[in-house]
């Protein structure tokens, strides 16, 4: 038996009191998070948001990726969004291995080197700032004035703000 077939159920009586509740496509606050995949990070939770607030886009690391700017651009541009939250986070993955380290074991099991950055780091600050700086400079977005970057500390559950 696979996680899904419990998540199945689970969804199942999640769903039950909620039918044809519609919510608006367009979310409420105008808010786009991007963030770490990381699985103790409780994004609503930890916020306070509901559903339909926000958009919240993830990879490994919460890196501004090409990738991140094409959601980005959809979320500005078609769905109306116009503040972005970068949150990093303490004790990440993306700490825990190098670039170059990554690459060459990719490379040596499966014969092929990647295409993509693995885009790892060690200073979280500075990783914050580099995420800033790329959805600022990006010209794919048009709302680029309310950009901010946070660390959120897996251990006490706070969020500080990087300037
Ligand atoms: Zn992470």
């Amino acid at each position: 038996m696979d996680v899904a077939d419990e998540l199945l159920a689970n969804n199942r009586l999640y769903a039950n009191p909620l039918a044809d509740q519609h919510v608006d496509l367009r979310p409420r606050r105008a808010l786009a998070i991007v963030t770490c995949m990381d699985s103790r990070l409780n994004v609503f939770e930890a916020l306070g948001l509901e559903e339909g607030d926000a958009h919240v886009l993830r990879n490994a690391g919460g890196v501004i990726t090409d990738d991140m700017i094409r959601s980005l651009a959809i979320s500005q541009r078609l769905l109306e969004t116009r503040e972005v939250m970068l949150i990093h986070h303490t004790d990440c993955g993306m700490q825990k291995l190098s670039d170059d380290g990554f690459r060459a074991e990719l490379q040596a099991d499966t014969g092929v080197a990647p295409e993509f950055a693995i885009e790892s780091f060690t200073d979280l600050d500075a990783a914050v700032r580099q995420s800033i700086l790329r959805v600022q400079g990006s010209v794919f977005l048009p709302h680029r004035d309310r950009v901010r970057g946070f660390v959120y500390d897996v251990d006490t559950h706070r969020l500080r703000e990087v300037s």
